[in-house]
């Protein structure tokens, strides 16, 4: 849109003199405002003034910005997720899902039963609009009108949510998946309401491996059942991706194979640190240094955090209880992670559990002297290390569940240098 048409849309919009606004317009993007943060303030200059002034704009989903205050959109509704969330003390049933038009989609939470279809074009008149983690997002309310549209909207998005585990990322709502239970666990939680019986474990489709939690500890979730399940929503869970189910999840048998891997997906350090946190994925690379921490370590009995000569951070003078550990630097030549190994597979580089370590620091007087022997069996080596993967500021972990030294398993190294050379 050029600044004749901007300013043409804003004053038919505020119901003032079109000149006067593009006047005003062209004096703040001259001065570097950006063009949305020029139009909201001219709103608020004129918005008491000029007729219609509180009147919500009619925008494309392209140009709703944080900023935006009450839009009316037209757009096609993507998806449609219910949930149960306890908003000032009671229980409350929202629906979240996408919405698009041609120009772009945009997540939208509705705290009215509007009765929202994925597929159908509806016009949000007076939507609210919020930020969240810096994206705007739509708010359809008491003070929202929802109707229905005749006409059909060319979006470039699939509508109903279909997803495969690999796309998924936190904060996605609505989703429709065909996967397999490949690990199961029953717990009972205290959750909000007491006791509560839940499933957890792992499902897995052709694409990925994810963790998920059925908050509703149904039947059909068992062991290598193969389901269908809609409106399932994606939060994140020690950095990755988590698939859950709630008590609005439908969950049906689904009558076709999903061909899931039990191998984790291998990927380039550097690959794998941009998705910003992955469950069960593969780096194959070269130790270079293990980390201070490692070795023959003490805990806090309260919080479990590794303490420092006696002392917790959180709860002072503590009686520590030994662990083993291992914080291995890993780099491939694309970038770096730090491998953190429990206390079984650290026994297995170290080449025997707490009794040896402890005899061993005994005989020294020094604990350094456990990191130093796993530091002398690993640095320089080349591993093949899987496990679930987070990052942070101050970088990246992997949560190790295999370590295996690459010449170990021969076959294994030759069909990753095939794969390479395929590729
Ligand atoms: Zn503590």
């Amino acid at each position: 849109m050029s600044l004749d048409d901007h300013a043409e849309a804003l004053a038919s919009d505020l119901g003032v003199d079109k000149e006067e606004v593009k006047s005003d317009l062209k004096n703040l993007v001259e001065y570097s405002v950006p063009m949305d943060e020029a139009k909201q303030s001219l709103r608020r200059k004129y918005g008491s003034g000029g007729g219609g002034g509180s009147e919500p704009s009619t925008v494309d989903v392209a140009d709703v910005t944080p900023e935006s205050s009450n839009v009316t959109v037209t757009a096609t509704v993507l998806t449609v997720g219910k949930r149960s969330i306890r908003y000032q003390g009671d229980d409350q049933v929202i629906f979240e899902g996408e919405l698009a038009d041609e120009t772009g989609k945009i997540s939208y939470t509705a705290w009215n039963d509007f009765g929202l279809e994925a597929g159908e074009v509806i016009t949000a008149g007076n939507a609210g609009v919020r930020e969240w983690e810096g994206e705007p997002e739509l708010n359809l309310g008491e003070s929202t009108n929802v109707a229905r549209e005749d006409e059909t909207l060319d979006v470039p998005y699939d509508v109903g949510g279909d997803a495969d585990l690999s796309e998924l990322r936190p904060g996605d709502r609505g989703v429709a998946l065909d996967v397999v239970v490949a690990e199961l666990e029953e717990k009972t939680i205290d959750g909000r309401d007491g006791e509560t019986e839940i499933k957890s474990g792992v499902v897995a489709d052709e694409t990925a491996r994810l963790p998920f939690t059925d908050w509703q500890a149904r039947d059909e979730l068992v062991e290598g059942a193969t389901v269908h399940a809609e409106n399932v929503y994606v939060r994140e869970f020690r950095g990755v991706p988590s698939v859950n189910f709630s008590e609005f999840t439908t969950v049906s048998p689904l009558d076709r194979e999903v061909d899931v891997s039990d191998t984790a997906t291998r990927m380039d350090v550097r690959e794998a640190v941009e998705t910003g946190g992955m469950f069960d994925v593969e780096v194959v690379g070269s130790v270079v240094a293990v980390r201070d921490g490692s070795g023959l370590i003490q805990r806090c009995p309260e919080c479990g955090r590794v303490i420092q000569k006696g002392q917790c951070r959180s709860h002072g003078a503590v009686d520590g209880q030994d662990d083993l550990r291992v914080k291995a630097i890993v780099d491939d030549g694309t970038g770096t992670v730090t491998a953190i190994l429990d206390d079984e597979l650290t026994a297995e580089v170290y080449g025997g559990g707490l009794e040896k370590a402890r005899e061993q620091a005994r005989d020294a007087m020094d604990q350094e002297v456990v990191a130093d022997t796993i530091r002398e069996s690993i640095v320089g080596r080349e591993y093949r290390v899987r496990g679930n993967l987070s990052v942070d500021d101050y970088g990246a972990n992997l949560e190790t569940t295999e370590f295996a030294a690459t010449n170990d398993d021969p076959a294994d190294r030759a069909t990753a240098l095939l794969s390479e050379v395929d590729a």
